[in-house]
């Protein structure tokens, strides 16, 4: 569910209409609703409330501070994957003991930082991150506490760019080598063993890929207790899907009985990382129309959006729906593209449409996971503004970059000849 909707033909976000938040910011610009993001967390939340757990949203998802604080603020804690991360994170008040540290690629200065901070643990993927976690621990004077992030090789059904848990992919322990990791972990003096983790994939539309890990990583907690390891949390990850088009993944709810269903009983605290089932269906981004054209073979309704606005169309290939502005039946077959000089340019490809004028405005929909945060500078482009919108009441969470933004800390050397 998600509050954008037409009210008399206009599209609104919430109580407030798109195309009078355009006329005040211009565009390109994200508009995200709060009231969706909040109702999101707490189903997730409510999906989990039977047992022990923890929603720690995945912040690389969307880290605008002020979406992280509207969900930190409503108890969630928060998935991290860099130094980076873990400063937005403290700056919009995750507690510390609510925050989880993923990532293939932890520097030694990163694992320092979280240590400092006193997050809750690390969910470790390598064996030589495990002895890096420990040298830097002992370094300060902490105990690290981990778990180990099992690769569970099991195929998520989803695009091969953002499945994670088959033997063939960077992320992990593969399974089979699991219980040998966790006793040479056990020898670290400055690390302690808390939990299992994994996280198999993405945009997951359907249980059964989670209910085959959850299995496994099951047999593997009782396998490790057996040895006398003192597991507690219990770490499954995001990837739930969401509605882009006609997709019809589980509901948080059904997906929560699911998990509870497998593992509730092993008196783990279950710790979930979801993002995009968050903030996916939680955001937009609203553009002009341009220019029209009619190709060879094609017409082209050329916008003043980007692939360095939002490049999920092309990286992934994925489909946004897209809606006008003011409600109109789609009339026309064409590819909606942007400015840039890239044939792979696009927002939507040979996708029936309204048939959009120049100077119409449109929402792509669903933008509000891996939407802006995935933004670039790309063609010196400026990074657009971020919205967030209360019932009638609006901010811009985020301004427009301006010229002087994209030459910010460029230097041309006075010995350059
Ligand atoms: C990306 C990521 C998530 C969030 O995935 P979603 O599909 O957006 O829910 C959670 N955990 C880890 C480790 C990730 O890399």
């Amino acid at each position: 569910m998600h509050q954008f909707h037409y009210v008399d033909g206009a599209l609104h976000c919430e109580q407030v209409p798109l195309s009078s938040l355009a006329a005040e910011v211009g565009t390109p610009f994200y508009c995200y609703s709060h009231q969706t993001l909040t109702s999101h967390l707490s189903a997730f939340q409510k999906a989990f409330a039977p047992v022990d757990h923890l929603v720690c949203f995945s912040v690389k998802v969307n880290s605008n501070l002020a979406i992280l604080s509207t969900l930190f603020g409503r108890g969630a804690g928060a998935d991290i994957v860099s130094g980076g991360e873990l400063y937005r994170a403290l700056k919009a008040g995750a507690d510390p003991k609510k925050i989880v540290y993923s990532g293939v690629g932890k520097r030694e200065d990163e694992i320092r930082y979280a240590l400092q901070a006193g997050i809750l643990m690390f969910n470790v993927e390598s064996p030589l991150e495990a002895v890096t976690i420990n040298r830097v621990a002992e370094e300060v004077g902490e105990i690290a506490h981990i778990s180990l992030r099992i690769n569970p090789d099991v195929d998520p059904m989803t695009h091969p760019y953002i499945s994670t848990g088959l033997k063939k992919n960077k992320f992990g322990i593969a399974i089979d080598r699991a219980l040998v990791e966790y006793r040479e972990a056990r020898t670290l003096s400055s690390v302690r063993v808390v939990g299992v983790d994994c996280h198999i994939g993405s945009q997951i539309t359907q249980l059964s890929p989670f209910v085959d890990a959850l299995a496994k990583l099951k047999e593997l907690v009782h396998t490790l207790r057996s040895e006398g390891f003192d597991i507690r949390y219990l770490d499954i990850g995001g990837g739930l899907g969401i509605p882009y088009s006609d997709e019809t993944p589980p509901l948080p709810s059904e997906y929560g009985r699911a998990v509870i269903d497998a593992v509730g009983d092993l008196g783990c605290t279950l710790v979930t990382e979801p993002g995009r089932v968050i903030a996916g269906n939680a955001g937009v981004l609203v553009s002009r129309v341009l220019y029209t054209k009619e190709g060879e073979e094609k017409r082209f309704l050329i916008c003043d959006a980007a692939m360095n606005d939002l490049v999920r169309p092309s990286l992934y290939g994925s489909f946004h729906d897209i809606r006008p502005l003011v409600q109109a039946p789609e009339t026309i077959t064409a590819d909606l593209v942007g400015p840039i000089c890239e044939s792979t340019d696009f927002l939507a490809k040979d996708r029936r449409l309204a048939d959009l004028q120049p100077g119409d405005l449109f929402a792509v929909m669903s933008a509000g996971a891996y939407g802006f945060i995935m933004g670039s500078n790309y063609n010196s482009r400026t990074r657009v503004p971020e919205v967030l919108v209360q019932g009638d009441r609006w901010w811009v969470v985020r301004k427009r970059e301006t010229y002087e933004d994209l030459v910010r800390g460029e230097t041309i050397p006075k010995e350059l000849g």
